[in-house]
């Protein structure tokens, strides 16, 4: 599981960074990509990377400022002139499907693969047979979610030790077995997988913001995740400009970032002032109270640990 950052900005791109989106790469848990938030331009950062969008399966909208949507209609339709027949799930707030239909409609585009639109409420937003989402509404100047996503854990690995020393002969049932199932073996003994097996594996978590100033819910989204992604605007000497705007600053996110446990803080949507020269600052202002920041650029990848 990793993170690609596609763009890193705030409100307008940069000559150094583009405005929002973000890669879930899900490939090896679930063969599926996961975007969260499509600024405009989105499309021409994926053809500087390795992302094929035919293998988007669901993209995540936070709220519906333009420097989070904008590159969602012309995305959508090169996804389907790229020949995509995949449905495609698409979560946001209220408004969302009002955007995508208008915008398609008034272009004269169609989609040659089924598009899902969800708009979002607080609460489980899905839970299928590997990850369960979660979404938690921010405070931010238009309706804002944060999404936690939390991959479900693992059955642990058979002991092959034990399996020897009880004698039990490979074969078919070895899969059941990795399940947890029981099986009853050729000599008539039956056997459950659970007493073989090794302690489970625990499934990877995240967060994933939006735009937001501090708010009571992000604990309960942050709490205890692997990575937390979250946008640092402004730098702590204008926290209350940052706030009146609905963002968040260094030290606030840093703050979260401890309070709620994660294991890794890892900083996006940057104001447009600040330049390359900047951004050492604004780490140094996060790590201060929370060391394992990192700061994402344009094209950063973070592996999930
Ligand atoms: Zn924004
Ligand atoms: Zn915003």
């Amino acid at each position: 599981m990793e993170l690609r950052f596609l763009g890193t900005s705030a409100g307008i791109p940069t000559k150094e960074r583009n405005v929002t989106s973000l890669i879930l790469d899900l490939q090896a848990i679930r063969s599926a990509l996961w975007m969260f938030d499509c600024g405009e331009g989105t499309q021409h950062q994926i053809l500087n990377s390795p992302i094929k969008i035919r293998k988007l399966e669901k993209i995540f909208i936070t709220h519906l400022h333009g420097d989070h949507i904008f590159g969602l209609p012309g995305l959508l339709c090169s996804r389907s002139m790229a020949g995509s027949t995949a449905p495609l799930t698409l979560y946001g707030p209220k408004g969302i499907h009002q955007f995508v239909k208008t915008t398609l409609q008034l272009s004269g585009s169609f989609l040659t693969y089924p598009l899902e639109i969800t708009e979002v409420q607080p609460g489980l937003l899905f839970d299928d047979d590997t990850m369960k989402v979660t979404a938690y509404a921010l405070n931010h100047r238009v309706e804002c979610y944060g999404y936690r996503i939390e991959e479900h854990d693992k059955p642990g690995v058979l002991d092959a030790q034990k399996l020897n020393q009880d004698s039990v002969p490979r074969g078919p049932w070895m899969q059941a077995l990795k399940q947890g199932k029981s099986v009853t073996l050729e000599d008539g003994r039956t056997i459950c997988g659970k007493d073989y097996l090794g302690e489970p594996i625990r499934g990877k978590s995240l967060a994933i913001f939006g735009d937001t100033e501090p708010t009571p819910e992000a604990l309960k989204l942050a709490t205890n995740v692997d990575v937390m992604v979250h946008e640092i605007t402004l730098e702590d000497a204008f926290a209350e400009k940052a706030n009146e705007r609905g963002h968040s600053t260094t030290k606030q996110a840093a703050t979260l970032a401890r309070d709620a446990k994660v294991r890794h803080f890892i900083a996006t949507h940057i104001s447009g002032r600040y330049s390359k020269e900047d951004c050492p600052r604004l780490l140094a202002e996060c790590r201060e109270i929370f060391p394992d920041t990192d700061l994402a650029e344009d094209f950063s990848v973070f592996v999930v640990k």
